[in-house]
């Protein structure tokens, strides 16, 4: 074998293993994948997306729908919202849910959970411990 290609193959082998370990860390929200039926629109991985947010079902859903600025209803492992909406705009609306309602403010870390108190929310990172008021926009 050549050594120059040898020492080439172990650098991008090297190259490789720090970008593989950041994509196995990284918290992925999943796109939406929508299904249109005459003027409305289906969430079809609803579950999927609030199993990987880990919030409860109808808080992100009354959140959701109060952002998207229409009414629907969650139809077993569906999202049912009124009106055609485009995938770009709801992958935009659950990103701002999450980073409101589960990303935590200082280490960016998905592991944290919802507390109320009173009429106050704070959100409580099990990663760094930091807990903060959730100022709702
Ligand atoms: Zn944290």
């Amino acid at each position: 074998m050549d050594l120059n290609n040898y020492e080439k193959l172990l650098e991008s082998a090297y190259e490789r293993i720090p970008e593989n370990i950041k994509q196995s860390n990284r918290f992925e929200i999943p796109k939406v994948i929508l299904h249109l039926e005459s003027k409305n629109t289906y969430i079809t991985n609803f579950n999927k997306i609030i199993n990987t947010l880990n919030r409860d079902k109808k808080h992100f859903f009354r959140i959701f729908l109060q952002k998207a600025g229409t009414m629907g209803e969650i139809r077993g492992n569906q999202l049912f919202l009124k009106g055609r909406y485009k995938e770009q705009v709801l992958n935009r609306l659950i990103e701002i849910y999450t980073k409101t309602y589960v990303l935590c403010s200082v280490c960016n870390k998905p592991d944290t959970v919802i507390q109320r108190e009173s009429k106050k929310l704070f959100l409580k990172c099990a990663a760094c411990g930091v807990r903060e008021e959730i100022k709702e926009k």
